[in-house]
């Protein structure tokens, strides 16, 4: 049996797996998504990613498409009918169906998707070599602490680092700070001190964001949230971004120019080894508590 996706309260081939034309999330993009990593097929960080979900679906005053201990359920159900081991879980949930019309319908009921994809671990070579950036313009709304599925300025800055040769873009706003990445928050280190752009409505707050400020935080690393400029970040000694499925990436290079010495940095691999610590303890206690 292949791949399976769940598709409002079905288990479909993915290959078959379709939402109505008038699906709002397919016509307005007026819908949430959510991105959480498996290991070992534990679930990493699920009660932030809910949490998340939960703000972004208040936000934009969407209900839960089923409650959450349900969607609990439905996740480890696909991953187990998947035999997902290692990669990500996908899940959106749109303002439902409804013939087209831009304020909310009377009566929506909440679509609900969810995808699985394996994905290996990053390559030695790209944690030996870290990854290069491309800066681009910041062309977003203002409302970037909302996870929706509105992704078009981030697919536009993915697109222009990839002909640029880049792993990934950094957004730079209008006042010249880099906000984060077009799908991972911006990070750097200077003299010990490790800077990332504050929690508000301009970023995404990252949950691996949120983990690592926490765990980082414990071990009397220097954290600081603020913004930092491109000439900064070119003036730092490493700079690292972090996502549900990157974890912590040394950046190496920024628009072809050398962070550092061109190399992942001490501070940065420090944090990407305090980070997957941190995961190795929440596969430990899903097994002791016999998820697995
Ligand atoms: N910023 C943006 C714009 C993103 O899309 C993502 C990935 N969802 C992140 C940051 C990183 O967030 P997380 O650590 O929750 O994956």
């Amino acid at each position: 049996m292949g791949r399976l996706a769940y598709v409002n309260g079905r288990y479909v081939p993915h290959a078959q797996a379709m939402v109505h034309v008038e699906d709002r999330g397919y016509q307005f993009a007026d819908g949430v998504y959510e991105v959480v990593p498996v290991i070992d097929g534990v679930l990493i960080d699920e009660e932030p990613h809910l949490d998340r979900l939960e703000y972004s679906l208040n936000e934009l005053m969407i209900a839960w498409p089923v409650t959450r201990p349900v969607l609990k359920l439905i996740l480890r159900e696909l991953m187990a009918r998947n035999g997902l081991a290692r990669g990500i879980i996908y899940l959106q949930v749109t303002r439902g169906v409804a013939p087209r019309d831009h304020k909310f319908p009377a009566q929506a009921k909440s679509a609900l998707v969810i995808t699985t994809k394996r994905l290996a671990p990053p390559s030695e070579a790209v944690l030996r070599n870290g990854v290069a950036i491309s800066s681009q313009p910041d062309i977003r709304w203002t409302r970037r602490d909302i996870k929706s599925l509105s992704l078009l300025p981030n697919v536009l800055a993915k697109q222009a680092a990839f002909e640029a040769k880049a792993f990934e873009a950094w957004l730079v706003d209008a006042q010249g700070a880099v906000t984060e990445g077009s799908s991972t928050n911006a990070w750097i280190v200077k003299g010990g001190e490790v800077v990332t752009y504050p929690k508000n409505n301009d970023i995404l707050g990252g949950i691996t964001r949120l983990s690592l400020l926490e765990l980082a935080g414990r071990t009397g690393v220097k954290l600081v949230e603020r913004s930092f400029t491109l000439a900064e970040a070119l003036a730092a000694d490493e700079a690292f971004i972090t996502s549900s499925s990157a974890f912590v990436l040394p950046v190496t290079s920024i628009d072809g120019k050398k962070v550092g010495e061109g190399r992942p940095g001490p501070v940065t691999l420090q944090l990407r080894q305090i980070y997957l610590d941190n995961v190795a303890r929440q596969i430990e206690a899903a097994r002791r508590a016999g998820e697995r």
